[in-house]
């Protein structure tokens, strides 16, 4: 697809690219700010999954820039923005970069460190797993990263504190919805405007971290666990009705985002002349500073090297080599 039939078919790739946002997906944090008022009074933030960056600029430009402009800041007070991704980011202002995999027991660790053993008061994660296209694995291998965010949550969080995290939807949803509902009194299941209806994500954002009564960390999987079986869990009614343990719940699905705002699902014209504006389509503010597909393609290259080294080629039915 070329630049101008993309910045056609997607209006939200376009206006990141105008606004400045390294991806289309800094929208849906915005529209999901929009509805859930998520940065207020927070000081310390963490950004689960983060390259290339567009919600640790969200982050940044929300918290961190207003405050390092207000005269009556001093350093001491300004926020603290801890971003990790298995890629390397590009620097964006105010945010500490941490490259690490959040399924590692030691990297809430480092987050902690850099908080100097405070607490954080808001957690997002729009991690993804490569997607394969087979639904029920690509929302499995989703899950196993949501709760490895959840176990960053239980170690990072502060008790109040909020948690978003992408989610696929499916089959297990009832299940995902049940287990986060033990540590947080209100979930609900987000779709921002900005993310295709074409697209099984969403996002779950969970307020008012409250871990059950006397919870330790080391528990947390075997907690999850109990869930899964009927009735497993003392937060879940399952004294009647014909579903039962995880399923018999009902979500709170919203979809957000300016109703009267773009729909990412539309073609937009792009502007013409016509309406006394010159279009141009912009370049991607900050591509990829090492893509895991970069070595994909740099493989490709020199195999097709190989290839073309010695790969002896037909010429009018005559057989000769490279180079001859
Ligand atoms: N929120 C980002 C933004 O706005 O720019 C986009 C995130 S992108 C959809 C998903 C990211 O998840 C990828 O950068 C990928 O490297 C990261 N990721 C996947 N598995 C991970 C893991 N185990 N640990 C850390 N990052 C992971």
């Amino acid at each position: 697809m070329g630049k101008a039939s993309k910045d056609k078919r997607d209006i939200y790739y376009r206006k990141a690219k105008e606004e400045g946002w390294r991806a289309r997906s800094a929208f849906k944090l915005l529209q999901i700010d929009e509805e859930f008022d998520i940065f207020r009074g927070v000081k310390r933030a963490v950004d689960l999954c983060a390259a290339p960056g567009s919600w640790s600029q969200v982050l940044s430009r929300k918290l961190y820039v207003p405050a390092k402009s207000s005269t009556e800041s001093r350093d001491g007070d300004l926020p603290l923005i801890v971003a990790i991704d298995l890629q390397p980011m590009a620097p964006i202002d105010g945010v500490i970069q941490v490259q690490g995999d959040i399924t590692n027991a030691r990297t809430a660790e480092v987050v902690i460190k850099h908080f100097d053993g405070c607490k954080a008061d808001l957690v997002v994660c729009d991690g993804a797993p490569d997607v394969t296209g087979l639904h029920d694995m690509d929302e499995f291998v989703q899950s196993q990263l949501i709760l490895a965010a959840l176990t960053i949550v239980t170690h990072v969080l502060r008790v109040g504190g909020k948690f978003v995290a992408k989610i696929f939807r499916g089959k297990d949803t009832s299940l995902l919805y049940s287990q986060l509902k033990l540590f947080f009194p209100y979930v609900t299941f987000a779709k921002p405007k900005s993310s295709r209806n074409s697209s099984i994500e969403a996002f779950a954002v969970c307020e008012n971290y409250s871990p059950p009564e006397g919870f330790n960390q080391k528990d947390l999987y075997h907690l999850l666990e109990k869930v899964g079986t009927p009735c497993g869990s003392d937060n879940l009614d399952c004294s009647s009705g014909w579903l039962e343990g995880a399923n018999k719940v009902y979500i709170p699905f919203l979809a957000c985002g300016d109703l009267n705002g773009y729909d990412s699902d539309r073609s937009y014209p792009l502007p013409s002349s016509a309406d006394g504006s010159s279009y141009q389509s912009l370049d991607p503010v900050q591509p990829p500073i090492a893509p895991p597909y970069k070595t994909a393609i740099e493989l490709k290259k020199a195999s097709s090297h190989v290839i073309n080294c010695f790969t002896p080629v037909m010429i009018s039915g005559s057989r000769i080599s490279p180079g001859s």
